[in-house]
């Protein structure tokens, strides 16, 4: 007996230590009721025997193993996505760009060609021009509205790479027809989705094969979350899932995964209340004296057969007389930044992004005019956010 009266052999500290770390409790199946999916922050999940590790490893039993493979939580995010764009199955990343470039990798190999709609998100054309550039894979670059020009340059393609409408100059593309001209000639197409995303355009029902998002934007929606994913079929996203997800190691956390299924719960009223807000500013803009244009697909004539509705990213170009410095200076609600789709409102000049001095791309010009800003409307209110832009325009006024 010790001092306490406890007999020695009994359980000591630590082999009550020991014993609670044993305790598990199972409810795989149900999470417990939960209404809101478990975090399941965990990095390997055991098996509880010999002949159940043997099964997973032969590929008889899918189950967690690991989670830069498989894990639940970012698999009731990736379930979400497929049914929101009406295809199969989905897999989710830990960036847009690993998205693009896991999805990318798994369809092209040395000596292959892609095809891309030009002014692509800059990153996107930048893995293009560097890395796929050294593993000798080059891309042709076309105008997404000239479909001559896409039917002359497919055939032979490994891939055909679409965004629309494109980033900055917000361009939309007939993605049917364009879908359609790659399945004649065989070529697996992808498209990136991100700004109009599955609330208002659903790229698999126009016949594309696979389909892509920067979460880290709307899905998201809340600039909390870096992410990225891809949809289509089970044959096509069992490749990425198998041959390049793996090896590049691109995964979502299952913190982010659960983020973004927080945001998905609110997506089609925030994308209504986006798209309402960012028509709105768009409008007074058109016609306001010291802005020559705005590269809204909102106002132009119909939107492309399947896409149903517009987000609120979209850029205009100003008028000589205006110092676009003091004008993005004076802004109060509309932030100094790149991204979007949370709640605040964004504003990029495009010279900042031109000038970038860092990296391989300096001297590439993105075609975009050096007196065009990019706006993203949040959700603060059209009055206010009106106000803001009203007041910073005639203060930059000369
Ligand atoms: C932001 C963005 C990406 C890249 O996504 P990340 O999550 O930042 O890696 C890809 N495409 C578009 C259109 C984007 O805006």
């Amino acid at each position: 007996m010790n001092a306490n009266g406890a007999q020695e052999d009994r359980v000591g500290p630590e082999d009550a230590f020991a014993e609670a770390s044993m305790t598990v409790v199972h409810d795989e199946a149900n999470a417990y009721d939960a209404v809101v999916p478990p975090i399941v922050q965990t990095s390997l999940f055991t098996f509880s025997s010999y002949a159940e590790m043997e099964e997973t490893y032969k590929g008889l039993k899918n189950r967690p193993t690991y989670s830069r493979g498989l894990n639940p939580t970012v698999r009731v995010f990736e379930e979400k996505v497929a049914e929101l764009e009406h295809t199969e199955d989905a897999l989710g990343f830990g960036s847009g760009m690993a998205a693009i470039s896991s999805t990318v990798l798994t369809f092209v190999k040395p000596g292959d060609r892609i095809v891309a709609v030009k002014h692509l998100y800059p990153d996107a054309y930048r893995l293009f021009q560097t890395l796929l550039a050294r593993l000798n894979i080059t891309v042709t670059y076309v105008d997404g509205k000239d479909q001559d020009a896409v039917t002359e340059a497919l055939p032979g393609a490994a891939l055909f790479y679409m965004e629309s409408p494109t980033s900055w100059i917000m361009e939309p593309h007939d993605v049917r027809a364009l879908a359609t001209l790659a399945q004649r000639q065989g070529v697996v197409s992808v498209i990136d989705n991100s700004w109009a995303t599955p609330i208002f355009q659903r790229p698999i029902t126009l016949g594309v094969d696979l389909v892509l998002h920067s979460a880290s934007k709307y899905l998201g929606g809340h600039s909390d979350v870096v992410a990225g994913v891809v949809a289509g079929p089970h044959a096509l996203i069992d490749k990425i899932r198998k041959q390049t997800l793996p090896y590049l190691g691109g995964k979502l956390s299952p913190f982010d995964a659960w983020l973004l299924i927080r945001g998905l719960r609110t997506l089609p009223i925030r994308m209504k209340a986006h798209e309402a807000a960012g028509l709105d500013i768009a409008r007074r803009l058109q016609t306001h004296p010291k802005v020559a244009s705005v590269q809204h697909p909102g106002l132009g004539n119909r939107l492309p057969a399947g896409l149903d509705g517009t987000s609120s990213l979209f850029s205009f170009i100003f008028r000589e007389g205006v110092d676009i410095p003091a004008f993005s200076d004076r802004l109060r609600l509309f932030k100094l930044g790149v991204s979007w789709g949370g709640h605040e409102s964004l504003v990029v000049p495009a010279q900042v992004v031109r000038n970038q001095a860092a990296g391989p791309n300096s001297a590439i010009d993105f075609g975009i005019d050096p007196r065009s800003v990019r706006l993203h409307v949040g959700l603060e209110g059209v009055e206010a956010l009106w106000n803001d832009l009203k007041e910073a325009i005639e203060h930059a006024s000369r």
